[in-house]
């Protein structure tokens, strides 16, 4: 009923958009909102001051269970163009999306950067594709490349600054990657076994060729249940795994059952440190940043499993 409500209501606000002619003076900058952290930390990273940018999702928020409020539709309706994940990421704003694509609203989903042979595929979630792509910096440079091409033909004037800012960006990007290689000389193949709360590190895993287990699956909208718990505790026991890993947007209470769970088993693993999975740290930290989120993590998990 709720979501019936904020459709009707999104389709009010455009058709009243439909009716003024919006002309942008010389000097207006251009209206552009984003989603997740990731998304805003990268449009800021590419525009600087020359978008007026509006980041919906702050540090610790999970995309999977964002609900827009009015005041977020509002935000739509003044937007020049959102910028979105996709592939199901935001599962309750993804329909409002669409709708605002068929009444002429810019919305662009990221994830229409990378072609399908390069996303992992999954059968038992919305989109059919696992949604947490920026986890491979490699798919994540091109979401780069797709966001300054749409800036530029957005802001044509602006055009040379989305540019030359996506090919520094994407310098740094490639300093990250040999980073990631350098810090994973410490952690041999056989104990990069990732447990973390919910599936989020595919795409992590498929780079570095982790084994990646979680307990909630795609989404956290699916709680764990007993029977996933005792089965990764008992994992867990027999590939003798030092240490599982919280996440910043995800309550703590089901990792917390999963050490319970080994305890009862005359085990013990520890709490290796909070991973950042769907949301960047806080704004003005390092991992408030991607580049600075990777990082962290990456020290994280190696300093934990070595
Ligand atoms: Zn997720």
């Amino acid at each position: 009923m709720k979501k019936y409500i904020l459709i009707v209501l999104v389709a009010t606000v455009l058709f009243s958009c439909k009716k003024e002619v919006k002309e942008k003076s010389g000097n207006e900058k251009l209206k552009i909102v984003t989603t997740t952290s990731q998304i805003t930390d990268l449009v800021k990273a590419l525009a600087g001051d020359k978008v007026a940018l509006e980041g919906l999702m702050g540090a610790g928020v999970d995309p999977h269970l964002y609900k827009a409020s009015e005041g977020d539709v509002t935000k739509f309706y003044n937007a020049d163009a959102i910028f979105y994940s996709g592939l199901h990421l935001e599962g309750k704003l993804e329909d409002v999306f669409e709708k605002m694509r068929h009444q002429g609203k810019k919305t662009i989903a990221v994830s229409d950067a990378i072609s399908k042979t390069d996303l992992i595929s999954s059968a038992d979630f919305a989109s059919s594709y696992d949604p947490h792509f920026w986890f491979s910096v490699t798919e994540w440079k091109k979401v780069t490349k797709y966001i300054a091409d749409e800036l530029s033909k957005l802001d044509t004037k602006n055009a040379i600054v989305y540019t030359d800012n996506a090919k520094r960006y994407i310098e740094k990007l490639t300093v990250l990657e040999k980073s990631n290689e350098a810090q994973l000389e410490a952690l041999p193949v056989e104990k990069r076994i990732l447990v973390t709360a919910h599936d989020a590190f595919a795409y992590f895993g498929k780079v570095y060729d982790f084994q990646v287990v979680s307990l909630q699956g795609l989404s956290t909208a699916t709680e764990a249940g007993v029977q996933d718990v005792q089965r990764i505790s008992s994992f867990i026991i027999e590939h003798n795994i030092k240490a599982v890993f919280i996440e910043s947007s995800v309550p703590v209470r089901t990792v917390e059952a999963l050490q319970a769970a080994v305890k009862a088993k005359n085990h013990e693993v520890e709490i290796g440190g909070t991973l950042y999975s769907d949301a960047l740290g806080n704004p003005g930290t390092v991992e408030g940043t991607y580049i600075g989120m990777y990082e962290y993590n990456m020290k994280t998990i190696v300093n934990a499993l070595k």
